[in-house]
């Protein structure tokens, strides 16, 4: 329940979604399978790195475009979220402390990293498209596209680095900047809800007035600071003087 009071969540689903028009827009291809009478065009190829809230809603919106998708998560519960989405799993072998019991992802050493890597490399010669959300909250965003992996990408790619505010996954990103590197494309807007203000205001405000009315049940409007309620009890500073 704690989701609709989300910020992150709200703002994440936003830029998931933005990241897609923009991979879309900065492409120069279609993102369909299309057949015509002038011949037939492949569906794009999109990898997505990162299955949490906006690496969904990228592989949900790439999917309606038409996109052909694949996706990583280190969390293995990821794996069965993409499948629903129609994607396909990028599958390596992975150690099961890749998550904790409440269902987050766990930094990962540098042989995790390095295997992950080589994974994404392979991928990284065949898509169209790559969207990057990995991150493990409090940490710098791990670096899992290196240079030689975007020289190997085909022209004419996109990167849009949804990290790009904490470091970004690639190492060629600038946050909040385009830059092009031998006909690839890498995108660091590090602003994607702003770019869509009115309907993340919507949603940044149905964040608050649920939060709100979390903290006044009583329709007296009395402020009742239960802390018997995890997210009243996480967001207390001083209660009571205590
Ligand atoms: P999230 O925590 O829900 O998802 C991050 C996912 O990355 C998790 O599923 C985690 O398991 C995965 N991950 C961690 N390390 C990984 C690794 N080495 N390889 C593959 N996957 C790995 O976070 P979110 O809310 O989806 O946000 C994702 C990113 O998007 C964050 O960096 C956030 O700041 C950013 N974001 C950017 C904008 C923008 O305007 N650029 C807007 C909203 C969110």
């Amino acid at each position: 329940y704690a989701q609709s009071m989300d910020v992150l969540s709200s703002q994440a689903t936003v830029g998931g979604y933005r990241s897609v028009l923009n991979a879309a827009s900065h492409m120069g291809k279609f993102f369909p399978m299309l057949m015509t009478p002038a011949g037939t065009i492949k569906p794009a190829t999109v990898l997505v790195i990162g299955a949490g809230v906006a690496g969904l809603q990228a592989i949900a919106t790439a999917g309606r475009l038409g996109a052909k998708v694949e996706a990583f998560d280190v969390r293995p519960a990821a794996r069965e979220q993409v499948e629903s989405l129609g994607a396909k799993f990028l599958y390596m072998d992975l150690d099961d402390s890749a998550e904790t019991d409440s269902g987050y992802a766990v930094e990962m050493n540098d042989e995790f990293i390095r295997k992950e890597m080589e994974l994404l490399h392979d991928a990284a010669k065949r898509v169209d498209a790559i969207i990057t959300t990995a991150l493990i909250f409090g940490r710098p965003a791990p670096i899992l596209i290196k240079n030689y992996m975007v020289n190997d990408m085909q022209p004419g790619s996109v990167i849009i680095d949804l990290a790009a505010e904490n470091g970004g996954n690639c190492e060629l990103t600038r946050p909040g900047e385009v830059c092009k590197t031998d006909g690839i494309t890498i995108i660091g807007y590090t602003d994607l809800p702003s770019r869509m203000a009115a309907q993340s205001s919507q949603l940044y405000g149905n964040n608050i007035s649920n939060l709100l009315a979390e903290l006044c049940p009583e329709k007296d409007g009395r402020v009742n600071v239960n802390m018997e309620d995890e997210v009243i009890r996480g967001m207390t500073v001083v209660n009571a003087s205590e």
